[in-house]
């Protein structure tokens, strides 16, 4: 049976990711100015509603740029590896998901991301899918294709893992969904969408 793979663009909380409302410039990170503490007023800059300090000595402005989250779409004995994060419910698959550290060349997190999370060592370089805006969690998914070889072996952040043949994928329309879409496709397969499961 073609599982869904859940494109969620980073680790997230699911229980944030439903309350938090991004269309809102102060509810997407800082409620109060991180230099002087005082409450951030919105203000419209460069078309964007802003979180501006009101202390113009101090001049802090929260611009809310979109951060960089690399995926990989881990091939692994000829198939597709898809894991559960602890916080998603069950049934729920994606792709390995992680945040860069300072400086880190995304290709390397990639890599590290698909080391630590699923205990497997990739065998070249990951290639580049593409990028793909996940705009519900202002992040911007670098996707790669890591062929991995190892025996699996979770870390804390993963519940489970399934082994899914390339032609039984099927994707998520967003984000990492739409970076393993277009993988399979270049690989000669016609992945078809699945639903968006229903929330609450
Ligand atoms: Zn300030």
């Amino acid at each position: 049976m073609p599982l869904p793979a859940l494109a969620q663009g980073g680790p997230i909380c699911e229980r944030c990711d439903l309350t938090l409302n991004f269309t809102d410039t102060m509810a997407s990170g800082f409620l109060y100015c991180p230099h002087c503490r005082q409450p951030l007023e919105t203000i419209e800059l460069g078309g964007f509603p802003r979180g501006v300090c009101p202390d113009r000595h101090c001049g802090f402005i929260h611009w809310n740029n979109p951060t960089p989250v690399v995926a990989a779409v881990v091939e692994h004995r000829g198939g597709l590896v898809l894991a559960r994060n602890v916080q998603w419910p069950a049934g729920t698959f994606a792709l390995v998901t992680g945040f860069l550290e300072q400086a880190e060349d995304p290709a390397a997190a990639a890599a590290r991301e698909v080391e630590e999370e699923l205990g497997l060592r990739a065998t070249q370089p990951p290639q580049l899918i593409g990028h793909y805006p996940f705009d519900r969690q202002n992040q911007l998914i670098i996707a790669y294709h890591v062929r991995a070889e190892g025996e699996i072996v979770l870390n804390e952040e993963l519940a489970e893992w399934r082994h899914v043949p390339f032609a039984e994928v099927t994707y998520w329309p967003r984000a990492t969904g739409l970076a393993l879409r277009d993988w399979l496709r270049g690989r000669g397969y016609d992945p078809q969408e699945a639903p968006l499961p229903l929330r609450s």
